[in-house]
């Protein structure tokens, strides 16, 4: 069964809007907007002009909208935190977006990185990210990139298994170092947008069962090259609301206060997860909101036990990056489709697809897009964004309202893609994965170039380089 198959062929939040050129807020840059002609404008540049210099697709990033978020979470949760009297680090979760610039846009804005792997380090390492303030993740970490970690000071490294703490242990102690590790746990609470599931056991690659922390903790506290920070904990991504990151924290509290009758506790790492909106429906807790509840509760399950507060961290990637992001595409062909007596909608194929944004053919996510060439007086019909790529479930956008005129040659906007679309781009049908474009003030410029078919033939082992015999 492909994705559509399971879908409702319009989803039932989806509204024919008054007005097809409109620009919800919440999903677009906060400085977005549409100049006199109807040509929007991507801090402070022309998509049209965007279009020319730099091609299409092309990857969008509003910088003042990356700095002005991670500010905004950091003094969130500083002033959460400052209210108990403990503090915070921010994270970024690197993940979502990871380029030298945005290293040095949210470290500036006084975040810490978090990283996954060897290569994310490097990025981060490049960007001028402190080793002292970076987290190393990952279900899997090399040796190399455990050795690696060690080497550079990395302030913590949040460790996944018995196998790996014993790893760790013996590299850190071969260079006569101590490494600070956090241990991650399940908490047994998931949260997907609404709603979140409580369960006792997790069927999942990450982390430790919350009811063997005590006993990996005990070990860690063992090997004197280890020292014990505290717990980690992530309980998923793109939530609404507090009650499933509050009902964690409390589960979290029970044990943090159990380990500390072993020795000292000074850390709880809450993870990231934080939604933002990407159609018209989504409507997303504010961060401060979001803070302030996280913060309460853990305060509240520490006030109950009589134990200190624990120093607080947090991982946001999508709530920093998401919202910054547009794509720009270009249309290429449009066709109506008979979906059913009822039902035609409207296929306009783009030149990008799930090679630069993945995530509706992997999450069936959604998104929403607009012309960004014009407006239209046209009257709005109902239409799908799709790909050029070989695959029926290469969608763009599954569902959206545009003028019903939209033709070849328009440009097509699709906001909210700052977070896991460049990260998570790919080369199928040797498709060069598009630059990445920073605008501010009415400046572009290329923070990560485009790949070229010859970026793509290098790889190929078989292809004679010239001079070769
Ligand atoms: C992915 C991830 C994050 C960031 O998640 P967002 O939804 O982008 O905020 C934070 N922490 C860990 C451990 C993650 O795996």
């Amino acid at each position: 069964m492909s994705a559509s198959d399971v879908r409702p062929a319009v989803p039932e939040w989806l509204h024919a809007p008054a007005d097809a050129n409109e620009l919800v807020a919440a999903i677009w840059p906060p400085a977005a907007a549409r100049t006199a002609d109807g040509v929007l404008t991507v801090g402070g540049v022309l998509a049209t002009d965007l279009a020319e210099q730099f091609g299409t697709p092309l990857y969008v990033l509003d910088q003042d909208a990356v700095v002005a978020q991670a500010r905004r979470v950091r003094e969130a949760f500083d002033a959460a935190t400052a209210r108990h009297g403990t503090t915070a680090r921010v994270y970024y979760a690197g993940k979502a977006f990871l380029s030298t610039e945005v290293v040095r846009w949210v470290t500036g804005e006084g975040l810490a990185v978090d990283v996954a792997t060897g290569g994310e380090l490097a990025v981060a390492l490049a960007g001028g990210a402190d080793p002292a303030r970076i987290g190393l993740h990952g279900n899997n970490k090399s040796r190399l990139e455990l050795a690696r970690a060690v080497e550079l000071g990395v302030g913590s490294v949040i460790v996944d298994s018995l196998v790996e703490i014993d790893r760790l242990a013996e590299i850190a102690a071969a260079r006569g170092a101590v490494q600070p590790v956090l241990v991650r746990v399940n908490s047994g609470v998931h949260a997907e947008t609404h709603d979140f599931l409580a369960t006792a056991h997790e069927d999942q690659k990450f982390g430790f069962a919350l009811t063997d922390a005590e006993r990996v903790v005990a070990r860690i506290r063992e090997l004197p090259s280890l020292r014990f920070l505290g717990m980690h904990c992530h309980i998923g991504s793109q939530i609404f609301g507090t009650a499933g990151f509050a009902e964690s924290a409390s589960r979290l509290v029970e044990v943090h206060a159990r380990l500390l009758a072993g020795g000292e506790v000074p850390l709880m790492n809450l993870g990231g997860g934080f939604g933002i909106a990407y159609t018209s429906v989504d409507d997303p807790t504010d961060i401060e909101e979001l803070a302030d509840g996280i913060v309460d509760a853990v305060a509240r399950e520490c006030g109950a036990r009589g134990i200190p507060l624990p120093a607080l961290a947090f991982e946001p990637g999508r709530s920093i990056v998401g919202r910054a992001g547009v794509t720009i595409y270009e249309v290429g062909t449009t066709k109506p489709v008979r979906v059913s007596d009822e039902l035609e909608r409207l296929y306009v194929s783009v030149d990008g697809g799930m090679s630069d944004n993945a995530r509706p053919a992997l999450y069936g996510a959604s998104y929403s897009a607009r012309v960004a060439s014009r407006t239209s007086e046209a009257a709005p019909t109902l239409a799908r964004v799709v790909g050029r790529h070989c695959e029926s479930g290469d969608i763009v956008v599954d569902a959206e309202y545009l003028p019903g005129d939209v033709t070849p040659g328009d440009l097509l906007a699709v906001p909210a893609t700052g977070a896991y679309c460049f990260s998570l781009a790919s080369n199928y049908n040797y498709v060069p994965r598009p630059p990445v474009v920073a605008v501010s003030n009415g400046e572009a410029r290329v923070i990560v170039r485009g790949e070229t078919i010859d970026d793509l033939l290098t790889r190929d082992a078989g292809i004679p380089t010239e001079g070769a015999e």
